[in-house]
């Protein structure tokens, strides 16, 4: 089966993670700070916490932005559930803001009208995270501007997006959020097998997120209660969380990080490829705008006739190609279908996903193996 996404480990990943092994420090050593370090050079953002998941980091810069019960996070419906759970384990409420139809990000006239809405009904939203689907931001100037016109915060999901950019800057640098959240599961661009990285350029937020990460345990007597009781001494200064990046880890990270401009340039030319390759079949592509430099963690296509989705599918699946389907919509799953949300609640993000499959992209995807996914996609399709 050719997967829809796979890792890419090369020896000096191998030696990388070895030689953490032989050292003293298995975690909590030299080589998460210099992978946060590395993502500080590859974003310009000034801080980065590495975590255990983007799903941790997402929950605790929800946390370091002062989310809890009562307070209201939107975020996209067309994404995976970690979105919108990051808001439920703080206690919060959750909703959504439907996407643009072509690239299944959040739509920035539906978050306007919203907004409108919602300053009327005195329920403005604390938190928006967008999610930057399939590796191409989202309208952050945009969603900037309104989150200072309407008085939210922003938390970039960028999961799919590390290695991209936006008006030219990196995707990261966190000019319109918060802190930004990338992953580093083993289908996203680079891995470290689980975990995740916030980035941000508030120190305030940056020691905020270091406390919740490790128990809210600190060392620095700046912030003790009372003076110290001597070298050992330590305090709990609030519930915080084992969410460590281990060193093993990270070391896997930093040396998969030295191969991330080739590894986003091999996946703009498979792009590049499939969008030569299925231009003629009745289908939309993503577009490949002046705006965007898209890290391409995904290559959704979108059926014009989205009745052909399911048999497409399963043929393809039975040729042995592993496509996917990025995502159901967040809101109709059982979860939050007690929660009150249903069908018809988010149409366009509904429609979309009733479109779309995801075909296989990542790196050592070879020429042969992307003509055969594009060969039995048009036998199938005609
Ligand atoms: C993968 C992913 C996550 C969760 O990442 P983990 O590192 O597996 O916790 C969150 N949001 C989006 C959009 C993702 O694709």
């Amino acid at each position: 089966m050719i997967p829809y996404g796979r890792q890419h480990i090369s020896q000096a990943d191998i030696d990388a993670v070895t030689d953490v092994l032989q050292s003293d420090f298995l975690t909590q050593g030299p080589a998460v700070p210099a992978f946060e370090q590395r993502l500080c050079e590859i974003t310009t953002a000034q801080h980065a916490v590495a975590v255990n998941s983007a799903t941790s980091a997402l929950h605790i810069a929800c946390l370091a932005l002062g989310v809890g019960p009562g307070s209201r996070v939107w975020t996209s419906p067309i994404s995976f559930v970690a979105s919108a759970n990051c808001a439920r384990y703080c206690g919060a409420d959750v909703d959504f803001v439907d996407v643009e139809p072509d690239s299944g990000n959040m739509a920035v006239d539906k978050l306007r009208q919203k907004l409108e809405l919602a300053r009327n009904n005195d329920t403005l939203p604390q938190i928006v995270i967008p999610v930057h689907l399939a590796g191409a931001s989202c309208d952050m100037q945009q969603i900037h501007y309104l989150a200072n016109e309407f008085g939210f915060k922003i938390i970039e999901d960028a999961s799919h997006a590390v290695g991209a950019s936006y008006l030219d800057e990196p995707v990261g640098n966190c000019r319109y959020s918060d802190i930004t959240v990338f992953s580093f599961h083993p289908v996203k661009i680079i891995t470290t097998a689980e975990g995740g990285m916030a980035m941000t350029n508030s120190a305030e937020l940056a020691d905020k997120l270091r406390l919740l990460r490790s128990h809210g345990i600190s060392r620095d007597e700046n912030l003790m209660t009372e003076p110290t009781h001597g070298a050992w001494y330590y305090q709990q200064l609030q519930l915080g969380f084992n969410y460590r990046m281990t060193d093993m880890q990270a070391a896997l990270g930093l040396s998969q990080s030295q191969r991330l401009l080739p590894i986003i340039q091999k996946r703009q030319l498979l792009a590049a490829s499939y969008n030569r390759l299925l231009a003629d079949l009745p289908l939309g592509l993503p577009q490949l705008d002046d705006v965007n430099i898209s890290a391409w963690h995904l290559y959704l296509v979108r059926f014009d006739d989205k009745s052909k989705r399911k048999a497409v599918f399963d043929a393809l699946r039975a040729a042995g190609i592993g496509v996917n389907v990025h995502y159901i919509p967040i809101h109709t799953q059982p979860y939050y279908q007690q929660l009150g949300f249903d069908w018809g609640d988010f149409p366009v993000a509904e429609d979309f996903y009733e479109r779309i499959v995801s075909l296989p992209m990542f790196p050592e995807l070879t020429a042969e193996q992307q003509n055969y996914v594009v060969q039995e996609l048009s036998k199938v399709l005609q």
